[in-house]
């Protein structure tokens, strides 16, 4: 199955495309994850990418569409994927249709994750994150054991800069106004289920297999 996922950032949409991995054993192709990866590397996309990021802004199309492309052409993308945080944009989304025509695939779902941007808000602001193991906590809801320090390896946790409150409201912002054209093309289409960000976490595996089913059962 090839699906997208759409949701704000801290909507919970990335437990849920680790959930529908696993379930349907496809990779899960991260644009955020993978533009850390190059900037934490350094390499001339993440150097790029890091001036926009640390002002909250959404990195260059050219930029992303390049990461997305070479990624979907890897062997472990040839029985699925779910793709989180991509397309953002109409131009994003057109070249998705052209890189999956040439590939002669088309898509099968779209998820939207739906949550009200206050719970957004609260959620990441009080978010912490391990700069040495990648552990990530939450101050209110998962804090760790002893405070600021990480459970797994001791590290002192930061607040990554894309996660201050200010910086939360401008992505919320620039996440509204760029991809409702997205999703309203993928409406058009017929593609798009909603699901619930704002659900109790032990009640997402129920939902995640109760949206599949139809497309599990067609298999
Ligand atoms: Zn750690």
């Amino acid at each position: 199955m090839r699906i997208l996922i759409f949701g704000p950032p801290g909507s919970g949409k990335g437990t849920r495309a680790r959930l529908i991995s696993r379930l349907l054993k496809i990779p899960v192709i991260t644009t955020g994850d993978m533009l850390r990866d190059e900037v934490s590397r350094g390499t001339e996309i993440g150097l790029k990418a890091k001036e926009y990021m640390d002002r909250g802004e959404l990195v260059p199309d050219e930029l992303v569409i390049r990461l997305v492309e070479e990624r979907l052409h890897r062997p472990d993308c040839s029985g699925g994927f779910i793709l989180d945080g991509f397309p953002r944009n109409l131009r994003q989304a057109e070249a998705l249709d052209r890189i999956l025509g040439e590939m002669g695939m088309e898509l099968d779902l779209v998820l939207n994750v739906v949550v009200d941007p206050e719970i957004v808000v609260e959620r990441l602001s009080l978010r912490r994150w391990c700069p040495k193991c990648g552990a990530i906590y939450n101050l209110k809801y998962d804090p760790p054991k002893v405070d600021e320090i990480c459970d797994e390896c001791g590290a002192r946790l930061i607040q990554r800069s894309d996660d201050r409150e200010e910086v939360v409201r401008r992505r919320l912002r620039v996440y509204e106004e760029q991809t409702k054209p997205v999703l309203e093309l993928y409406i058009e289409r017929g593609l798009v289920r909603e699901i619930r960000g704002d659900i109790p976490i032990e009640e997402i595996p129920r939902e995640v297999e109760e949206v599949l089913k139809p497309y599990l059962e067609r298999d």
